[in-house]
């Protein structure tokens, strides 16, 4: 899989891309990440790329002729029209399920705005995908940007290694990942879980079950209304939803 960053800091995103699982990844061939210039495509002889707001207003805007010179790069070199997410905090909030779902594009390109955005014409004509990663303001879409392909980039297969696996992480099946514990048994006078230890594999998933349906009920339970739950998981999340006392709330 093939990631395009039309940006205007192509080191910031390049530096964050290529470091551990993701850079080892593009090194053994399943993805390949290239950062565009925006400000290569500019017009003007000071390759500006910014412009003042009609109707007057603080700040600049990200002209839309460099950016569809950028667009229009990327697209050449694909050979079709590609997908194009513009990262905005007016999107739709990115979650897991949107990172399977764009896992599967071959090519899959990634517009960051600066400063108060981009013209609306040039998003118009190019973006196929609006989307935010929360419902707060950043200064650009670079972090946004890196935080969405590092998410696809772990739905691609091979990316992951074996002991890296995303198949038992949270909000699979709309639940959180269960506590887990690794080397030494015993750390400031706090124990590992027996089960854990047991080497019975039936009885550690059934923990392991439980502690996801307790963990969601007590810290997202927003997520439960979409969890497949047994009878026996409905009443332990509802008990542990009794139980539980918001520490936002509490005096
Ligand atoms: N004026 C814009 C608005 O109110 O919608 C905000 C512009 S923001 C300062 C600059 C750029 O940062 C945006 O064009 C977008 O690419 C990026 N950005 C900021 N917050 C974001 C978020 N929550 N999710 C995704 N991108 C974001």
């Amino acid at each position: 899989m093939k990631f395009y960053i039309l940006t205007l800091f192509p080191e910031m995103v390049m530096n964050g891309l290529r470091t551990s699982i993701l850079g080892r990844a593009e090194k053994n061939g399943y993805l390949s990440f290239e950062a565009v210039n925006i400000r290569d495509y500019a017009d003007n002889k000071h390759l500006r790329v910014d412009d003042y707001t009609y109707g007057g207003g603080a700040g600049m805007l990200m002209r839309a002729q460099p950016v569809y010179g950028a667009y229009e790069a990327v697209e050449k070199a694909v050979g079709s029209r590609p997908r194009v997410v513009y990262l905005t905090p007016q999107g739709k909030v990115f979650n897991q399920q949107m990172a399977k779902e764009f896992a599967k594009e071959q090519n899959l390109v990634f517009l960051c705005g600066h400063y108060e955005g981009i013209d609306e014409r040039v998003l118009e004509e190019i973006v196929t995908d609006y989307v935010s990663i929360g419902d707060y303001v950043l200064t650009g879409g670079e972090l946004p940007a890196m935080v969405m392909i590092d998410a696809v980039s772990r739905m691609v297969p091979g990316v992951l290694s074996n002991e890296e696996s995303a198949q038992f992480e949270s909000f699979e099946g709309a639940l959180l990942e269960y506590p887990q514990y690794s080397r030494p048994e015993v750390w400031h006078e706090k124990a590992v879980p027996p089960v854990l230890l047991s080497g019975h594999h039936a009885n550690i998933e059934k923990w392991r079950r439980a502690q996801s349906v307790i963990r969601t009920a007590q810290r997202r339970p927003d997520l439960l209304k979409n969890a497949e739950l047994t009878e026996e998981e409905r009443i332990l999340a509802k008990e542990t939803l009794q139980n539980t006392c918001d520490p936002q709330k509490a005096p």
